[in-house]
C-alpha cells in the first residue's frame, strides 16, 4: 500500500533521512522504533506530505505522492493519522469532529456521516460520548475519538506518531487495545511507538531507523531479541 524508494529527507545542512526504502503491503502492521531524533516522525510526515521530501519517490496506493496541492489533498485523504497530541476541534462535539471531513472532503450526506461516526464510536467504545466536547473526554477517550475520525474517512493506511506517549498511564491500555484490534481485523497501519509490548504483540515487522537509514528490520522477536547491527543493539540495551 505504501513504497518508499531513497527517501532523503535534510533539514538546512543536516540529513535526517538518507535514503530510506520501505513498502508497507496491504494488511501489514510496521512499527517503526529508534532512538529520539532518528527521523520516525519524519519519516511518517514525509508519508502524508506534511514534509516535502529532497528526492525519492513515495506511492501510497498505487499513486505517487504529487507536491500539487490538488494531489496532496487527494492523498491525505488516503491516509489516517493519529498524533501524540490530541488534535481534535475543541469547539466541535465528538459526533461534529467525526463528520466534518466526511461531509467536507468525501461529500457524503449529514445522515451517512453520522451513522459512520456513531458505528466508529461503538467500535472505540465511545457511543454514548456523541455529544461531548473533548476537553470533557479524558486523552485516552480523545485518542480514542482521534483514531475514530482518522478512520472514518476510509483510509488505505493508518499513521500514528506514539499515540500513547502524552498519556498517563492507567489510560495507555485503553489507546493500544483499539490499535490491535484494528492490526487484528486487518487495517495497514505504520505505527511509530515506544511501547514494545504493542510492537510484540501487534507487528508484522519492526523497523529499527538510526542514523537516518534502517537499521534493523523483521519479526518483532528477531529485532527485539536479537538485534544484529550495533545501532540495533545500542537502542534496545539502553531499553532494557
Ligand atoms: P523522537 O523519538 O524524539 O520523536 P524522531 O525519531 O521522531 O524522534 P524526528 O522528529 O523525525 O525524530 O526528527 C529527526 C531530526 O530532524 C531531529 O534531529 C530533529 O531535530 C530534526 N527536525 C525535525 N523536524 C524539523 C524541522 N521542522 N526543522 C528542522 N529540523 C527538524
Ligand atoms: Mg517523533
Amino acid at each position: 500500500v505504501v513504497r518508499m524508494r531513497g527517501i532523503v529527507k535534510r533539514f538546512g545542512g543536516t540529513t535526517v533521512l538518507d535514503g530510506i526504502d520501505l513498502d508497507v503491503h496491504e494488511g501489514e502492521v510496521v512499527t517503526l522504533i529508534g532512538p529520539s531524533g532518528a527521523g520516525k516522525s519524519t519519516l511518517l510526515r514525509c508519508v502524508n506530505g506534511l514534509e516535502r521530501i529532497d528526492s525519492g519517490t513515495i506511492e501510497v496506493d498505487g499513486e505517487q505522492l504529487s507536491s500539487t496541492e490538488k494531489g496532496l489533498n487527494h492523498l491525505r485523504s488516503r491516509i489516517g493519522m493519529v498524533f501524540q497530541s490530541f488534535n481534535l476541534f475543541p469547539h466541535m462535539t465528538v459526533m461534529d469532529n467525526l463528520t466534518v471531513a466526511q461531509r467536507e472532503v468525501l461529500g457524503r450526506s449529514s445522515d451517512e456521516a453520522r451513522q459512520r461516526g456513531a458505528a466508529l464510536l461503538e467500535r472505540v467504545g465511545l457511543g454514548n460520548r456523541a455529544d461531548a466536547y473533548p476537553d470533557h473526554l479524558s486523552g485516552g477517550q480523545q485518542q480514542r475519538v482521534a483514531i475514530a475520525r482518522a478512520l472514518a474517512m476510509d483510509p488505505a493506511v493508518m499513521l500514528f506518531d506514539e499515540p500513547t506517549s502524552a498519556l498517563d498511564p492507567e489510560l495507555v491500555g485503553e489507546v493500544l487495545d483499539v490499535m490491535r484490534t484494528l492490526a487484528d481485523e486487518g487495517m495497514t497501519m505504520m505505527v511509530v511507538t515506544h511501547e514494545m509490548r504493542f510492537a510484540r504483540r501487534a507487528a508484522d515487522r519492526v523497523v529499527l531507523l538510526a542514523d537516518g537509514g534502517i537499521a534493523e528490520q523483521g519479526p518483532p522477536e528477531q529485532v527485539l531479541d536479537h538485534p544484529t547491527s550495533d545501532r540495533g543493539r545500542a537502542f534496545l540495551q539502553q531499553l532494557a
